[in-house]
């Protein structure tokens, strides 16, 4: 029996949410028979709201919910799964130039697992800076699709030929569908 999460959504803690996540639950809700997804993974920015207790909504929703983070680095931006106290205590989740190579390295020895988001994307995603520096080593996935890419962005991670994921990203105009891929084949 697998689960299907959506490894990538934000709540209000995060600026650019547009679906607070009362209304996300709600909406995964109502569309559990054509999108089966059974919980999602809260990758707030540059913050692990370690306190947070989602037990209620959980409940009242029927769907689980996950704390992750999404941190900055100097290879754009990347989902940080696994968050435990060491890690925010090596690492402040705060900085927006936090050394892409050690987060990976460090935080996989500490037991988490470390995937660039929306890496085609100008900027904030991985495969701009790879056009400008050295590629990274370890990088274990990437997120090959996202729910608030535009178009081209996505397009551009899956040629890269990584290991993916598939977030959503914020919530309602998406298909939150988690994915499982192996190198160039995806599968859901
Ligand atoms: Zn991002
Ligand atoms: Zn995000």
């Amino acid at each position: 029996m697998s689960t299907i999460l959506d490894l990538h959504s934000h709540s209000e803690a995060s600026e650019d949410s547009r679906a607070p996540l009362e209304a996300y639950l709600n909406w995964l809700k109502l569309r559990r028979t054509e999108r089966p997804v059974d919980g999602i993974v809260l990758t707030e920015h540059r913050q692990f709201n370690k306190n947070a207790d989602y037990r209620a909504l959980e409940d009242k929703f029927g769907v689980l919910v996950l704390k992750a983070s999404e941190v900055e680095t100097d290879y754009g931006h990347m989902l940080v799964f696994g968050v435990t106290d060491e890690m925010t205590s090596r690492f402040d989740f705060a900085n927006v130039h936090l050394p892409a190579q050690a987060v990976i390295d460090e935080i996989a020895r500490m037991g988490g697992v470390v995937i660039p988001c929306h890496p085609g994307r100008p900027n904030v995603g991985l495969f701009e800076h790879y056009s400008k520096k050295p590629s990274l080593e370890n990088v274990v996935a990437v997120e090959v699709y996202n729910g608030g890419s535009r178009k081209g962005e996505d397009e551009r991670s899956q040629q890269h030929r990584c290991r993916g994921i598939k977030g959503g990203e914020n919530g309602c105009n998406i298909e939150p569908t988690a994915m499982c891929c192996k190198d160039e084949e995806y599968s859901r």
